[in-house]
């Protein structure tokens, strides 16, 4: 067993996923605070006596003490901040916007062990506000998306063009280009979204929940759709978890399809 105490470290997170590994283990990948995503083997988990099993399922915030491995990093100990599970599961709009979070979060740490504070704070900001139905669950789903692809560079532009930087608003939004566009630099195929919708998003991106919930059925499913567009556009593969959540108070699934062909 290679537990110097110099290989030791300690840290808490956010379990984005687990694996079964062999007979009794599992592999979970962890969001931390300041080690970035790791992926450790829990051992002895599925054993129903296990101490730590249950405080490392998806959603749990948790305080790790783990050592460094070979491959992967082992987790020595495991204490429950906040489980936010129990709850989101509860609630079938939470859990699927939160499974897109875990997702999302997943994705966009494609390095192991490179630090991403913003993007921990972020999910544990979105686990938080659906856990506890702060707001309606699409809204901070698309808050979350759109914040997570700014922390990765990719925010959207929601006012000048994505192309030249002159000064908008735009009625034309393009995909491919980042956002609205000005007359000159749209591509063909942009969209031309409701401009209610786009300052739904800007909203949502700065926070100001007062107008992101004041809006409309018809600008959040519109939203819905331009927010699952750009982070499929980004994205090498789609997500799994996003045509799953459920929007029944906003979305018709096939605007996502849509959007994407524009
Ligand atoms: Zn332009």
């Amino acid at each position: 067993m290679s537990t110097t105490p110099k290989a030791l470290y300690r840290d808490e997170g956010v379990v984005l996923r687990t694996q079964k590994l062999g007979e009794a283990d599992r592999i979970v990948t962890v969001l931390t605070r300041r080690h970035g995503k790791v992926r450790a083997v829990a051992k002895g988990v599925r054993r129903t006596k296990s101490k730590f099993g249950a405080r490392l399922e998806p959603f749990s915030h948790v305080d790790l003490q783990l050592y460094t491995g070979r491959t992967l990093d082992i987790v020595s100990q495991a204490e429950s901040i906040r489980s936010y599970g129990s709850v989101i599961a509860g609630d079938y709009p939470a859990y699927t916007a939160g499974t897109a979070v875990l997702e999302t979060a997943d994705r966009l740490t494609a390095e192991e062990k490179e630090p991403s504070l913003r993007l921990f704070l972020l999910v544990i900001g979105a686990l938080r506000a659906l856990s506890e139905s702060t707001h309606p669950a699409g809204l901070v789903l698309d808050a979350f998306l759109l914040r997570a692809m700014s922390v990765a560079g990719w925010e959207p532009a929601l006012g000048d063009c994505a192309r030249c930087g002159i000064e908008g608003p735009h009625r034309h939004f393009s995909v491919p280009a980042g956002g609205t566009v000005c007359r000159e630099c749209r591509p063909t195929g942009s969209a031309m979204p409701n401009p209610v919708t786009i300052g739904h998003l800007e909203a949502l991106l700065s926070g100001d929940w007062a107008t992101a919930e004041a809006s409309e059925s018809g600008q959040r499913r519109e939203g819905s759709g331009l927010v699952a567009a750009l982070l499929q556009w980004h994205l090498e593969r789609g997500l799994r978890s996003l045509p799953l959540v459920d929007r029944s108070d906003a979305v018709p699934r096939r605007d996502v399809g849509l959007l994407r062909e524009a």
